[in-house]
């Protein structure tokens, strides 16, 4: 194969890595040379061979964002529908009354993968882990986006059923779990022997509660066997929490100990509710030093659970008791550099205290932790020998002047609206806001579709059959 080396010539930031310091650094007029095995240089003058160069005057070049929890499938078109619901019984949160009700049809679900990936990649994310139920076009679209992807085909033997608005009830079907486990681990190995060399499997039992004891070991065993990650949404609601507790006497980070589950190829979808969160009757504080013993990475999605009045409490605590905290978008916006400042703001809102994080530490847990909690080395850095998964920032775009230090203007102001182009494998997936690799305009018109058959559907997935105007009353009355 011939190497066909780009420079980017005397860019006026990089965000290099520093590999005796283990963080992040900045670069200044410093020279970029990567191909499509990674990056061959980052510092000062490069003198070696090349094909082509560009001028990095007014831009920052930085390391691709890691995104360790997404949902494609019907997140993308559940967009404006229940962010004001809620079932006060179980501490507001709307996940068991409403999220079931909403389904997408066959047709729309390549559409719905592609809106989620089109969103994150231009805010920034290289690397996706994808939780979602399996269909035949999920490889092929993920491959031809040009992200970096972990597929992570969920399975569980209990289906939540909320009674009357009140009560959380298990349907347990373990057969079905069982074949569905069977299936997402063809899955995963179809992923990780996928052509492309970009995709990666992850062996996801849904939620912890919906799973057996029995399916949860089983599935940690074929994680461990294949060399794989592992995820499992815990400790995500007060509802999950009474539940484990009335089970087992156990916090779920306690249970999950107690089944030998803890270890670090696992990451727990948002764990927030640990025995020492203000939310809780606990009165202890156990749950961090585990994670922290057993290198678990948590899984953190701020934007969705603050949207619902739920906030990990916090960041900077979980960091200080050395845990690895990687970041996660969960559902739309699907958008990571929103994510990351909804990520600092509740952990000073919750840390009460404006040095909980800082922003080295926010662009840590979106780049850094990522790849640790997906057992990498060679991405969420721009580093040689590193895979060239980076971001060019446009420092002239209005939201980013004036500029004292760029890593602050993005974080704190600009967002993905100064992001002029987005790489993975050193090829080109994002310029100008516009994914370069998939028709996403062509999905974003068949979501409209896909929301109104959804919308018509929902009061049939409903145990009391409301109609629509009942289970999401629109924001404003109609005038007349
Ligand atoms: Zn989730």
């Amino acid at each position: 194969m011939t190497k066909s080396v780009h420079v980017i010539r005397k860019a006026h930031t990089v965000v290099g890595f520093d590999a005796g310091r283990k963080s992040h650094v900045y670069f200044q007029d410093a020279d970029v040379a990567y191909d499509d095995t990674g990056f061959i240089h980052v510092g000062g003058h490069y003198d070696g061979a090349f094909a082509s160069e560009t001028s990095g005057a007014d831009r920052m070049v930085m390391p691709g964002f890691v995104n360790v929890h997404c949902h494609s499938g019907e997140e993308p078109i559940s967009k404006g529908i229940f962010e004001d619901a809620g079932t006060s019984a179980l501490w507001g949160n709307a996940l068991y009354e409403y999220s079931n009700l909403l389904e997408i049809d066959d047709g729309a679900i390549e559409a719905s993968l592609t809106v989620m990936l089109g969103d994150l990649m231009r805010s920034g994310v290289t690397t996706l882990l994808d939780i979602a139920g399996p269909h035949e076009s999920w490889l092929p679209t993920l491959a031809q986006s040009g992200a970096r992807a972990y597929v992570a085909p969920g399975f569980r033997e209990a289906q939540w059923h909320v009674e009357d608005s009140h009560r959380l009830d298990f349907i347990w079907d373990k057969a079905r779990g069982r074949e569905a486990f069977a299936r997402a681990l063809d899955v995963v190995d179809a992923a990780a022997s996928h052509p492309s060399g970009r995709l990666g499997g992850v062996v996801a039992p849904s939620q912890i509660e919906t799973c057996s004891a029995e399916l949860l070991q089983d599935a940690a065993a074929e994680a461990r066997k294949r060399g794989m990650p592992i995820t499992i949404h815990s400790a995500q609601t007060m509802a999950e929490h009474e539940e484990l507790l009335r089970r087992t006497g156990l916090t779920a980070v306690q249970y999950l100990e107690s089944l030998g589950i803890l270890g670090d190829n696992l990451i727990l979808g948002h764990c927030i509710f640990v025995d020492s969160h203000s939310w809780t009757r606990q009165r202890t504080d156990i749950d961090l030093g585990l994670l922290a013993a057993r290198r678990t990475t948590v899984g953190h999605c701020p934007v969705t659970f603050s949207r619902s009045g739920m906030a990990l409490e916090s960041v900077g605590r979980y960091r200080r008791a050395g845990v690895n905290v990687a970041l996660g978008t969960d559902s739309y916006p699907f958008n990571m550099l929103e994510e990351m400042r909804q990520a600092m703001i509740c952990a000073r809102l919750s840390g009460k205290s404006v040095f909980d994080v800082s922003t080295a530490d926010i662009l840590e847990t979106a780049t850094l932790a990522g790849a640790r909690a997906l057992g990498r080395d060679d991405i969420g850095r721009v580093a040689v020998g590193a895979k060239a998964d980076f971001l060019v920032v446009d420092l002239k775009h209005h939201a980013m002047q004036p500029i004292y230090d760029p890593l602050r203007n993005l974080l704190h102001c600009a967002a993905e609206r100064a992001i002029e182009e987005v790489y993975v494998d050193g090829q080109c997936v994002v310029r100008h806001g516009r994914p370069t690799m998939i028709d996403y305009d062509g999905a974003v018109a068949l979501l409209q579709e896909a929301q109104d058959y959804a919308c018509r559907k929902a009061p049939e997935n409903d145990p009391k059959k409301r109609p629509m105007r009942d289970l999401a009353p629109l924001s404003l009355p109609i005038g007349r």
